[in-house]
């Protein structure tokens, strides 16, 4: 629940500051934190919209037993406190729910008045949630390659006299450190594509290149096996972006393309212009498509339909994130549509660059789009 600061700054109706000394009343409507002011009596004299509105005050009482009984202690020994609470948890759900707030009561002038000003932390403590389990992912998926590493170089040292397994050995060593690189190196892309800040290499860029380039990165996996990488749509079109990022995004999407599609399938990349603003770019494949309760959730970062497969085609599980995030800082959006069993089409969409002055004088048409 988001109150707007006007909101916040409104009085309780029919109680405009009666009773608070001059001056504080206007001094607690320019805090950020939802303040609440109670007479000697518990009566609520002052309160923001906002602790109305997360149910800490309802009519002139203060709702929260533990907030009423600090403000008599606090008016008793003018003493003051600290606390922190959560609010509108529902019953049994987890402690997610509600909304966390760090609370400070205090003495106001004396006559038994009391300020308590309470600061809502809940977006904070997400944030902190959120990079908890991040940090915790990482280190989870950087112990797989590393353990296998560290057994590994074991294995070689006691195969020693045995060249035929020390050169196979040394071949899975390659295996991991390779993982281990592209996991290293999708955490610094993502890095770089999740901040606020606008990315600072942005320039017209050609998709015909762009497709040509993350094609190529993923004609020999494609290759292995006999997948067909094909291209087609209108060709000429530019968007104003980060070039090495918008191949990577597509890249990423190829990759997947061909991982998750059996032997002498297809993979088709295509570009169109949809209408005066925007362009899409298509990677339709034939492959196992995505179950549709699990849609959702396969741009997470480190989310997987079938980790066992994932690990196997040595996906980092990060590539989705990075498409996503890539598109979402060009300004566009990446969907998906997909059937299980008949196959994927991700479809990334991007502002056209300058939209007037790109206009051709003939209709559009399309070439060979397929
Ligand atoms: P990964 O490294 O595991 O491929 P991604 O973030 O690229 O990670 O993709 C997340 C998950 O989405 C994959 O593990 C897979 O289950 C699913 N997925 C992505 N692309 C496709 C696709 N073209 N066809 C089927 N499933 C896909």
């Amino acid at each position: 629940m988001r109150v707007s600061e006007r909101a916040q700054r409104t009085q309780v109706p029919g109680s405009a500051g009666a009773g608070v000394p001059p001056g504080v009343a206007s001094v607690l409507s320019v805090l950020r934190s939802s303040a609440v002011v109670v007479d000697a009596e518990d009566r609520v004299l002052r309160a923001s919209s906002a602790a109305r509105a997360f149910g800490m005050v309802s009519d002139d009482r203060l709702v929260l037993d533990e907030l009423l009984a600090m403000a008599r202690l606090v008016r008793r020994d003018g003493e003051i406190r600290e606390t922190e609470i959560q609010v509108g948890r529902a019953r049994g759900r987890s402690r997610a729910d509600g909304r966390w707030f760090a609370v400070r009561v205090a003495p106001l002038g004396s006559h038994g008045l009391v300020l308590v000003l309470a600061e809502d932390l809940t977006d904070m403590r997400r944030t902190e949630a959120i990079r908890r389990d991040f940090v915790a992912n990482v280190s989870h998926e950087l112990k797989t390659p590393v353990g296998a590493l560290s057994l590994l170089a074991e294995t070689v040292e006691s195969a020693a006299d045995d060249p035929e397994a020390v050169r196979r050995f040394a071949g899975r060593m390659q295996y991991e450190s390779v993982r281990l690189t592209n996991l290293v190196q999708d955490l610094m892309t993502l890095s770089r594509v999740q901040g606020d800040e606008p990315l600072p290499d942005m320039r017209p860029v050609g998709l015909d290149e762009v497709t040509a380039e993350a094609l190529d990165r993923c004609q020999i996996k494609a290759s292995s096996k006999e997948i067909e990488l094909a291209v087609g749509g209108q060709p000429g079109l530019k968007v104003r972006g980060d070039e090495e990022l918008l191949i990577t995004a597509l890249r990423n999407l190829v990759d997947n393309a061909v991982a998750y599609s059996p032997e002498r399938t297809r993979v088709v990349v295509s570009t169109r212009r949809v209408d005066d603003l925007n362009i899409e770019i298509n990677v339709a494949d034939q492959g196992i498509g995505i179950p549709d309760a699990e849609v959702e959730r396969i741009f997470e970062r480190f989310y997987r339909v079938d980790p066992a497969r994932s690990r196997q085609t040595g996906g980092t599980g990060l590539g989705l994130a990075i498409v996503k995030h890539v598109t979402t800082k060009h300004g566009g959006e990446v969907t998906v549509w997909s059937k299980e069993g008949s196959g994927s089409t991700f479809t990334i969409r991007l502002p056209l660059l300058e939209p007037a002055a790109e206009t051709p004088a003939a209709p559009l048409h399309t070439t060979a789009e397929i």
